[in-house]
């Protein structure tokens, strides 16, 4: 079994989130991917919708997409979610030999050093870091350092064992859409159309979400 994990805010979930879903899925040929919304990442501010109303708009923006899933396990645990603990449970679930993936954007690799037991999440999962608009720095040398000999080349080296290993990936569709971006728009009252599915477009705008008021 090929796993993946896409952690998130998804504050809102958006088309750059679910367009990287899905590619990565299919580059990957992972059998499922959780999608799975924190309930208070460690590394932000408190977010104004709530972890409840983020897991519904991720719902509702998955839909029927094939394979990919809304998976809402950190909102059932108390106190921080981790990552590593998310893993932990996951490996739990699908075995040893399952090939686990935790997938991420550039941005947040770059503050990856950061992250509560980083060195464990590779004993866990293979860690892939997606290319995104805006992000083309180079490697902190503390990442250099973190990834040291772990870098592969190609999804069949990534594969090769359950854990361990990272791999960089540009997708097909890269999309500047930021959840910043959008909630920016919202708060003046400013159109998304197209930035995010038609049905978190129409549950934010009949819950009046992001939106200061008047
Ligand atoms: P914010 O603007 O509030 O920081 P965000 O749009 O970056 O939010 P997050 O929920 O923080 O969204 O992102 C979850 C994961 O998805 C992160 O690993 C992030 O790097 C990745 N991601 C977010 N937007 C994109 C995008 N447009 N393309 C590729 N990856 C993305």
């Amino acid at each position: 079994m090929r796993i993946g994990m896409l952690g998130g805010t998804f504050d809102p979930v958006h088309l750059g989130h679910l367009r990287s879903a899905v590619e990565v899925r299919e580059a990957l040929e992972l059998d499922r991917l959780h999608m799975i919304p924190a309930p208070q990442p460690p590394l932000r501010d408190t977010p104004q919708v709530s972890p409840e109303q983020r897991f519904e708009l991720l719902r509702l923006g998955i839909g029927d997409t094939p394979s990919v899933m809304a998976d809402d396990r950190e909102l059932r645990r108390e106190g921080p979610s981790y990552s590593v603990d998310t893993l932990a449970e996951l490996r739990q679930a699908y075995g040893d030999s399952a090939r686990l993936v935790m997938i991420i954007g550039f941005d947040a690799f770059l503050r990856l050093a950061k992250w509560y037991k980083v060195n464990q999440i590779f004993s866990l999962a293979h860690l892939v870091v997606i290319a995104r608009p805006g992000y083309n720095e180079c490697w902190p040398e503390a990442l250099r350092e973190l990834v040291g000999d772990r870098e592969v080349d190609s999804v069949d080296e990534l594969m090769r064992s359950p854990n361990g290993n990272v791999l960089t990936l540009a997708l097909p569709s890269m999309m500047a859409i930021s959840a910043t971006y959008i909630r920016e728009r919202l708060e003046k009252g400013e159109s998304v159309r197209y930035l995010l599915p038609e049905a978190v477009e129409e549950a934010i705008l009949r819950h009046g979400l992001y939106h200061s008021g008047e």
